[in-house]
């Protein structure tokens, strides 16, 4: 038999193996799962953060070079492209609900109003 035959041959003779819920085996799969569960949180902990830092970041000026590339504006009203959308419904925007301002993924260190937009806009999951 070849080793690849070997691979992939069923040996129905032999169930798979059951592991006792005390034996090592398990205990590393439940600290894998503990170290999952743990690194979930630390990702939403960073994620808060990262909203909570886009209110203490400055507006984005809106003759700033980068906010002219994207047309970005702080009034989505005024710019026909919007279609209705603003920042708070841009998969990009990162502001809290109900919050004036938030960080934007496009504009590293600045903020973008809520109620802005710019043509970068990208529609939420
Ligand atoms: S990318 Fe989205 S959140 Fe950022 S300025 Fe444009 S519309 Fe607003």
């Amino acid at each position: 038999m070849s080793p690849a035959e070997r691979l992939t041959r069923t040996d129905r003779s032999h169930p798979p193996r059951r592991t006792p819920l005390s034996s090592p085996e398990s205990e590393s799969r439940r600290r894998l799962l503990r170290n999952l569960a743990l690194a979930a949180s630390v990702g939403t902990l960073a994620s808060t953060q990262l909203r909570a830092a886009g209110e203490e970041l400055p507006l984005i000026a809106v003759d700033d070079p980068a906010a002219k590339a994207v047309k970005y504006v702080e009034d989505a009203k005024k710019a026909k492209e919007a279609q209705g959308n603003t920042c708070t419904n841009c998969s990009l925007y990162g502001g809290k609900d109900g919050a004036v301002k938030g960080a934007c993924q496009i504009f590293k260190g600045k903020a973008v109003k809520a109620a802005g937009w710019c043509n970068a806009w990208a529609a939420q999951e």
